[in-house]
């Protein structure tokens, strides 16, 4: 069980990491992906900013061209070209003082489309009727023309108005020019650096190039385009910046705008750049704070409801056990070597007087208090908890304990295991064998006893006699013997019947018996004639034995009076059994022989 709910957690927690990994994986891939699109927005926000900015340029533009060409002084001023430039100077100071347009420059073309004044030049009486398509439409149309064109100075805004006399005829256009710098401030004002690039098919018609800066022949029209960028757009060919796109790379968020002309070719771009890193992405953070707490949470909850489910089954599992180990018929003990630590049901049946396992522990050191010290059963030993290391080092023996419990005796069968090498417990288990083991020592008994007088059969006489001789012989001591027969027994059963002749066998055997020492032994060893075997006791000694027995028995007279004759002899070191009993026989014949009721020591 142990094993397999190791290995399941270990299961768990694998999938759960491996789900949690993929999952942070899919949170970073969502972040990257949202703030990816938050770049984008920002592209596109730069871009149409960047529309409103020109959009609002080519207006001021325009208005500044209305204002001159309304001026009804124009048509007399352009005759007089040092009041003109005075008026126009004058006008720009104003302009360039009081507003935010900067750098304007004021072109007077006559309705020949040839130059009639420059603001930023003396240059003058050229031609436009074959170059500039806008100078001749707004002749022709006669209308207000807005738009970007590419000239040979430069990229630039322009507004064309036509102007008249009073009679309502065409004398001219005034063009302003305004320079896209302007705009490239103010974007930097936002953080976002700019590059104005010309194209290289319309670069080659700049001829006396305003910044003087090419990027691969391509013009750039802003005095202030960050030279890192320019290098940026070098290394990376500006041929793939220069269309209609917003893209984010290496850092940086780039949009590029096209700066078109009234017919819609596009003459340059306006390749914006802005740092991510300026953009705020706080909200981005705490969306993946967010969802890595949530699946933190998740997964502790996960955890949790592993650790109720493998509570419940252990718990299940436990009860499960612990109802075998109670319902068992054997006592079953956790042990250490110092205590019981735990006890099944049927511990408690034994030892009726405790109710747990530390009412028991209280009262008693060891079970082994209760061990009952007999040959071939287990002892306390020197050593509370002896016994146990005796069972465990003799696991392949038969270990047998006999145990006094409230006054009563019960034999068990030991064994023992280590069930935890860690804390040193041992499954102890005492299987009762009361009844087989007091069977046993019946049959035992039956063996050696008479089953009339319960003194000694002639079976024991056979091996105590010898037992007693090698003793006698191995260490010197005396041993005598002395045989005994009821004198005229026959007379007694034709008398009084057989039975009240097993009456007196009995009783006079146990009177006998009793009379003798612990140390001496009666043996029955035929119809009524006894042996009594007596160690340590000498001819006379035994002499003396009988005759105070033929004594008390003439004198006892119970049930039917009885006399009895005894031969005494002392065994004769080295002499066989037989020849021992031949000796003593003889002298039982002569005591018979001689005249009954009487002792004869040979
Ligand atoms: P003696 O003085 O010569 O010994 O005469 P006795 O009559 O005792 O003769 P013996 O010893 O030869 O005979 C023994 C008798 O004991 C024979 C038998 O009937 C009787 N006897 C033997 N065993 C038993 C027994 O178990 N019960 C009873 N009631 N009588 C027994
Ligand atoms: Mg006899
Ligand atoms: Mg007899």
């Amino acid at each position: 069980m142990q094993k397999k709910s190791f290995i399941l957690i270990f299961l768990i927690v694998m999938v759960a990491f491996f789900m949690l990994w993929h999952y942070m994986d899919y949170i970073k891939h969502e972040k990257k992906d949202l703030e990816y699109r938050i770049y984008k927005e920002e592209a596109l926000f730069m871009q149409k900013n960047l529309a409103s900015m020109i959009d609002e340029k080519k207006k001021s533009t325009t208005a500044i061209a209305l204002t001159l060409a309304s001026n009804e002084m124009l048509p007399i001023l352009i005759k007089n070209k040092k009041e003109l430039h005075k008026k126009i100077n004058s006008l720009i100071f104003n302009f360039e003082h009081y507003t935010n347009y900067k750098n304007i420059w004021v072109h007077i073309i006559d309705k020949d489309a040839n130059s009639i004044y420059r603001s930023w030049t003396t240059l003058k009486g050229d031609t436009f009727c074959q170059t500039r398509e806008d100078l001749q439409y707004a002749i022709k149309k006669r209308e207000t023309v807005s738009l970007i064109s590419v000239d040979i100075f430069s990229i630039n805004i322009k507004a064309i108005v036509p102007f008249y006399n009073k009679k309502n005829e065409l004398i001219g256009l005034v063009e302003v020019v305004s320079h896209f710098n302007s705009i490239s401030k103010k974007l930097k004002k936002l953080g976002v650096d700019s590059v104005v690039v010309v194209n290289e098919e319309y670069s080659k018609y700049i001829k006396y190039p305003f910044t003087n800066m090419y990027i691969q022949k391509c013009y750039i029209a802003n005095f202030d385009a960050p030279q890192s960028l320019q290098e940026y757009l070098k290394n990376n060919n500006i041929k793939q910046y220069c269309k209609d796109m917003t893209r984010v790379e290496n850092g940086y968020i780039v949009s590029a705008y096209p700066l078109k002309d009234y017919d819609g070719h596009k003459l340059g771009f306006y390749i914006m750049f802005k740092k991510t890193e300026t953009i705020s992405t706080e909200g981005l953070d705490f969306f993946v704070f967010r969802w890595s707490v949530f699946a933190i949470l998740l997964l502790m909850a996960l955890a949790g409801v592993v650790n109720i489910t493998l509570y419940y089954m252990m718990r299940k599992q436990k009860s499960y056990y612990k109802n075998i180990i109670d319902t068992s018929s054997n006592i079953m003990l956790v042990n250490d070597k110092k205590k019981i630590i735990d006890a099944n049901k049927t511990f408690f049946e034994y030892f009726k007087k405790y109710k747990t396992v530390d009412e028991f522990r209280k009262e008693n050191t060891c079970i082994c208090n209760y061990y009952v010290e007999e040959e071939g059963y287990l002892d306390k030993g020197s050593v509370a908890y002896g016994w146990l290391d005796f069972v465990l080092a003799n696991k392949d023996k038969i270990n047998k304990v006999k145990m006094e419990i409230d006054g009563e005796i019960y034999y068990f069968l030991v064994n023992a295991s280590l069930i935890s090498q860690e804390k040193e417990h041992y499954s102890v288990i005492f299987s009762d064998i009361t009844k087989e083991e007091e069977y046993k020592k019946e049959l035992e008994i039956l063996n050696v006893k008479d089953t009339l007088t319960n003194v000694y059969n002639r079976r024991y006489y056979e091996q105590a006699i010898e037992k007693e001789m090698y003793n006698a012989k191995r260490y010197g001591y005396n041993l005598a013997v002395i045989m005994l027969d009821i004198d005229f027994f026959k007379k007694i059963n034709d008398e009084h019947g057989h039975s009240v002749g097993d009456e007196v066998l009995v009783f006079y055997a146990k009177l006998i018996e009793h009379s003798l020492r612990e140390s001496d032994s009666l043996c029955r060893i035929g119809g009524e004639e006894f042996i009594i075997i007596l160690p340590h006791t000498n001819r006379d000694d035994a002499y003396k034995i009988a005759e105070k027995l033929r004594i008390f028995i003439q004198k006892s007279k119970k049930i039917v009076p009885i006399t009895i004759s005894f031969g005494v002899t002392e065994y004769i070191s080295g002499e066989s059994k037989d020849y021992l009993y031949k000796r003593v026989d003889e002298a039982l014949y002569e005591a018979k022989e001689s005249g009954r009721n009487r002792v004869v020591a040979k």
